[in-house]
C-alpha cells in the first residue's frame, strides 16, 4: 500500500471510531485544527500519564508545574521569540500554494538521500555476504557524487538560514530547479520571514491594550518558574520541572493531520545542571527518552536519532529522536541542550537574579539545562500509525486491529453478555462494576459477539469478556486476547490480575 494511502486510511479509521475529528467539522472545519473524540481523548490522556509517571514519578528529582497559556509579553522578547521563531516562506504563483522555503530544500536533500540508500540496497543484493556497507559508501562514484552534492546544498542553506539572507535561499531554490508538487510551476515569489507567533489583546478595549502572545512552547513557563520551584521544593541541582501542555504555532504549512498542527500539546521538561556537565545529561537523557519509546513494545528499526547540524540559536547541541510515520522519518521529540541561554536572558529581561547556590561547590551560577520535548499529539499519531493492522484471517474474512500498546488501550476490557435474555447481562453488569473502577471498560449487549469483537478490535481493546450461560453455573467467562483473538476459560476473580498483569507489562 503507498504510504499517502496508509495515512488516508488512519485518518478515516481515525475519524470512524471516535479517535479524531476535524474541528469545527459542520463548518467545513478549521485548517490545521483537530479535536479528540471519545476515543482519542482516553488515548490522549494515558500517553500523558504514561509520560508523567515515567519523569516525574520515577525520577525522584523532577518535579511537575502546569503553567498558564498566557504570559507576561516581554518573555517571548527574553526568549528570542519575537525576533526570531518565524520560518521563511515561499509561494507558487501558478498553484498559489504556500511552502516553508527551507522544507522545498530539505525535501530536495532527502530525495538525494533515498537515491543513495537505493544505491545500497542495489549493492546489497548484488554482493550478498560479501557486502561491506561502509567500503561502499566510501568509495562508490555514484554515492561519494550525491554526498557531495548533499554537502554544498547544505554549505548554502545553513548559513542562508543563520544570517536570515532571504535571497540566498530563494537562489538555492532556482539554482536547484525546485518546482511546486502541485502545479509543477518553477514561478516562485521571493522568500519572506513569517513569524509563527499568535498574538492577540489582553486587558479591554478602553484602557491601553497590550499585545500578547499564545506560548509557542511549554518551556518558558518552566523557565520563569525556575526559582519559584527550586526555592519552594527546595530542589537540589541537578533536578527537573516537567510540564504537559498546550501550545500555538501559525505553521505555515499545515497538513499531515496531526502531525503538524495550528493547536497542540507539548510534554517538556528542563534538567538543570552545573554548566560544564551539561554533556554528561545531554547524552543521559537521549539514552533515557529512548528507553521510554521501546517500552511501548514498538520495535527499535521504527526509530532514529537524528543530530542537528544547525543548531537552534540557544543550543550547544541537539538531536532529534523520529519516528517512521506513514510519511517517512519525522520528528518526534526534540533533545536539546540549551546552555543558559533563557535563564540568563530572563535575569537580564526581568532584573531578578536566577541563580542557584550550589552548597558542594560553594558558588553561585546560572544553571544549564537539558530538554526533552515531545509532541503528544505527533505521539499520539505515532501510536495510531503503528497499531493500525488490516488482517486477512483464517476463514477469508477481514479485520482491522488497533495494536496498541495495551497500557495507553482507550478501553482496556469490553464486557459482553452472549445473549441479551436468561439473566446474561445482570451478571455481565455485574462484572462491569467490579472492574470498572479500577479499568476503563466497557459494557456492549447489542449485536453478534463477532460483530462485537471486531468493533473492540477497531479501537484496540485487549480483552474481551464474554458471559455465557455456563458462567452462571460456574463463575468463568471467556477471556478473548486482542492479538491473536486466543480464547481461554478463567474464574471471575482472575480477571483483575489477567488485565493488570498486561497493561503493566511493560
Ligand atoms: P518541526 O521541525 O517539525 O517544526 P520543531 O523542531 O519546531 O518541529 P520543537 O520546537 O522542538 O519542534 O517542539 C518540540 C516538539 O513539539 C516536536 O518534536 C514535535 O513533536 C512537537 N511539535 C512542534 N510543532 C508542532 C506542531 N505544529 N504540531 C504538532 N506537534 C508539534
Amino acid at each position: 500500500m503507498a504510504n499517502e494511502d496508509i495515512l488516508k486510511k488512519i485518518i478515516a479509521h481515525a475519524k470512524e471510531y471516535g479517535f479524531v475529528f476535524q474541528s469545527s467539522e459542520i463548518y467545513d472545519g478549521l485548517s490545521a485544527v483537530y479535536d479528540y473524540g471519545q476515543n482519542g481523548v482516553e488515548l490522549k490522556n494515558n500517553i500523558k500519564e504514561y509520560w508523567w509517571k515515567a519523569m516525574v514519578r520515577h525520577h525522584e528529582n523532577i518535579v511537575g508545574v502546569d503553567a498558564a497559556i498566557f504570559m507576561h509579553p516581554t518573555i517571548w522578547k527574553a526568549s528570542g521569540h519575537v525576533d526570531a521563531f518565524s520560518d521563511p516562506m515561499i509561494d507558487n504563483k501558478d498553484s498559489k500554494k504556500r511552502y516553508r522555503a527551507d522544507v522545498l530544500v530539505e525535501d530536495y536533500l532527502a530525495k538525494i538521500e533515498a537515491k543513495i540508500e537505493k544505491e545500497v540496497t542495489k549493492a546489497e543484493k548484488r554482493f550478498g555476504d560479501a557486502f561491506d556497507k561502509e567500503q561502499f559508501l566510501a568509495t562508490n562514484p555514484r554515492v561519494l557524487a550525491n554526498k557531495e552534492k548533499m554537502e554544498s546544498i547544505k554549505n548554502r542553506l545553513y548559513p542562508a538560514m543563520d544570517e536570515d539572507d532571504l535571497e540566498g535561499i530563494k537562489k538555492l531554490i532556482e539554482d536547484l530547479e525546485i518546482a511546486c508538487p502541485v502545479s509543477g510551476s518553477k514561478n516562485w515569489t521571493d522568500v519572506r520571514q513569517f513569524n509563527l507567533m499568535f498574538s492577540t489583546q489582553m486587558g479591554s478595549l478602553s484602557e491601553e491594550a497590550n499585545q500578547i502572545y499564545l506560548r509557542p512552547e511549554t518551556a518558558q513557563g518552566i523557565f520563569v518558574n525556575y526559582l519559584n520551584v527550586q526555592k519552594t521544593g527546595r530542589m537540589k541541582i541537578p533536578f527537573g520541572i516537567a510540564q504537559i501542555g498546550k501550545a500555538f504555532r501559525n505553521e505555515i504549512v499545515a497538513r499531515q493531520f496531526i502531525f503538524r498542527m495550528r493547536e497542540f500539546e507539548q510534554m517538556e521538561m528542563q534538567f538543570f545542571v552545573r554548566p560544564g556537565e551539561e554533556m554528561k545529561w545531554y547524552e543521559f537523557w537521549k539514552e533515557e527518552r529512548k528507553k521510554w519509546h521501546l517500552s511501548l513494545g514498538i520495535p527499535e528499526s521504527k526509530y532514529r536519532f537524528h543530530d542537528h547540524e544547525k543548531l537552534a540559536h540557544y543550543a550547544n547541541a541537539a538531536a532529534d529522536i523520529e519516528f517512521e510515520f506513514p510519511m517517512g522519518f519525522k520528528e518526534l521529540e526534540g533533545i536539546h541542550s540549551r546552555t543558559d541561554f533563557d535563564l540568563k536572558a530572563h535575569q537580564e529581561y526581568s532584573g531578578k537574579k536566577l541563580q542557584y547556590f550550589d552548597p558542594e561547590l560553594n558558588e553561585s551560577y546560572v544553571p544549564y539545562v537539558v530538554e526533552t520535548s515531545i509532541g503528544l499529539d505527533r505521539t499520539f499519531l505515532a501510536i495510531l500509525s503503528h497499531a493500525y493492522t488490516e488482517e486477512k484471517l483464517e476463514d477469508g474474512s477481514e479485520r482491522i486491529v488497533m495494536k496498541i500498546p495495551p497500557v495507553l488501550a482507550p478501553i482496556k476490557a469490553a464486557i459482553l453478555p452472549l445473549l441479551k435474555k436468561d439473566g446474561l447481562p445482570e451478571k455481565a453488569r455485574e462484572i462491569m462494576d467490579t472492574l470498572k473502577y479500577d479499568y476503563n471498560c466497557q459494557y456492549e449487549e447489542k449485536d453478534a459477539i463477532g460483530r462485537r469483537y471486531r468493533r473492540q478490535d477497531a479501537i484496540g481493546t485487549p480483552y474481551c469478556i464474554t458471559v455465557d450461560h455456563q458462567t452462571l453455573e460456574d463463575n468463568m467467562v471467556t477471556i478473548r486476547e486482542r492479538d491473536t483473538m486466543s480464547q481461554e476459560r478463567i474464574p471471575i476473580d482472575q480477571l483483575s490480575s489477567i488485565i493488570d498483569k498486561k497493561i503493566k507489562g511493560n
